[in-house]
C-alpha cells in the first residue's frame, strides 16, 4: 500500500496530465494550432493537419489526417471555403458538432462570398478569432479555465503590442511608396490594416492553385506598375512565381520579395509562431522599402 501511494505521488509530480484526460484539439493548419498552443499550453494535445510550410490551398488529407479528425474533441478551421478538404472530412464523418469555423463571419457568411480569406493577416481580426477560440477551448474537459483566461489575456496583449509596433513602423515609410502587387490574393487584409495599397494580383484567385496569368492580364499589370507607381512585387515563399519574375524584369522593379503568410515555419524558428511570422513579413517589406528609397 505504501508503495502504491509512493508510485501515485511520483506519477502526480512526473505527469500531472495522467490524472485528467488531456483533450485533443485538431487544427486545419499551423496558424490556428499556434493560437491553441498559446491559449491552452500543455492542457491539450494539438494535432495539425497541414504542417509547417505546407500550402493549405493544395493540402490533400490522407489517412493520418482522417485519424486526427476522428480522434479530436475539438476541430478548428477558419472557413469551409478556405479549407474545403477539412469540411469534407467533417461532413463525411458526421463531426459537425465538434468543429468550430473561426472566420465564417468574414468569409462564408459574407454576401457576396468574395474577398481575401486570409483573415489572420489582420491582428484586429485575430483578436476576435482568439476570443472565439478561447470560448470553445473553455468547454473542453481537462482545460484549466483560470489558466486559460490568464493566457488569453496575455496573448491578446501581445497581439495588441504587435499591431501598435507594425502600425508605427509602416507609418515611417512614405505613403506613396507603400504600393505593391502580390502573387495571390493573400495580402489585402494586412495591406488594409497598415495603409499599403495592393495595385494588382498576379494570380486571378485567392488560392495559389490558379493557373499562370494570361498575356492580357500580365500586360494590364505592367501598365498598373507604371500608373499606380508600384514599388514592390510580393510573391509566396516556396511557390514558383515565373510571372512575378517576368513582371519585375519588364518593369525594372527589384526582384520580387518572397514572404510567407499562409503557414508557419518549424517550431523554434522565428517564423514558427503567428507573432513571429507577422514580424518577419513586416520586416521584409520595410527593409526593401528602405533599400529602394
Ligand atoms: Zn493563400
Amino acid at each position: 500500500m505504501r508503495h502504491l501511494r509512493k508510485l501515485c505521488l511520483w506519477l502526480f509530480f512526473a505527469c500531472p496530465q495522467a490524472w485528467t484526460a488531456q483533450p485533443t484539439v485538431t487544427c486545419s493548419f499551423t496558424i490556428p494550432a499556434d493560437w491553441v498552443q498559446n491559449l491552452c499550453g500543455q492542457d491539450v494535445k494539438i494535432q495539425t493537419l497541414a504542417g509547417p510550410n505546407t500550402d493549405l490551398h493544395e493540402f490533400q488529407p490522407g489517412p493520418a489526417a482522417a485519424r486526427a479528425v476522428l480522434s479530436a474533441d475539438l476541430i478548428v478551421g477558419i472557413d469551409p471555403l478556405l479549407e474545403p478538404w477539412l469540411n469534407e472530412l467533417v461532413i463525411s464523418n458526421h463531426l459537425s458538432d465538434k468543429v468550430i469555423w473561426l472566420g465564417k463571419l468574414w468569409i462564408s457568411d459574407k454576401s457576396p462570398q468574395k474577398g481575401d480569406p486570409h483573415i489572420w493577416t489582420d491582428p484586429k481580426i485575430v483578436q476576435i478569432l482568439v476570443e472565439k477560440l478561447a470560448d470553445a477551448c473553455a468547454q473542453l474537459n481537462g482545460v484549466d479555465r483560470t489558466n486559460l483566461a490568464t493566457q488569453k489575456d496575455a496573448y491578446l496583449k501581445s497581439i495588441q503590442k504587435l499591431d501598435q509596433t507594425l502600425s508605427a513602423d509602416f507609418l515611417k515609410i512614405p505613403a506613396e511608396q507603400r504600393v505593391v502587387i502580390t502573387h495571390h490574393n493573400n495580402f489585402s487584409r494586412f495591406a488594409e490594416r497598415y495603409g499599403i495599397k495592393v495595385a494588382g494580383v498576379i494570380l486571378d484567385s485567392s488560392s495559389t492553385e490558379a493557373a499562370d496569368p494570361s498575356a492580357k492580364h500580365l500586360a494590364r499589370l505592367i501598365q498598373q506598375v507604371h500608373t499606380e507607381h508600384v514599388s514592390l512585387i510580393i510573391c509566396d515563399r516556396g511557390e514558383r512565381a515565373p510571372a512575378a519574375q517576368l513582371l519585375a524584369r519588364e518593369t525594372g522593379l527589384p526582384p520580387p520579395i518572397a514572404i510567407n503568410l499562409d503557414s508557419l515555419d518549424k517550431l523554434g524558428t522565428r517564423g514558427g509562431t503567428w507573432l513571429g511570422m507577422m514580424n518577419e513579413v513586416a520586416a521584409a517589406l520595410i527593409h526593401q522599402w528602405k533599400e529602394v528609397k
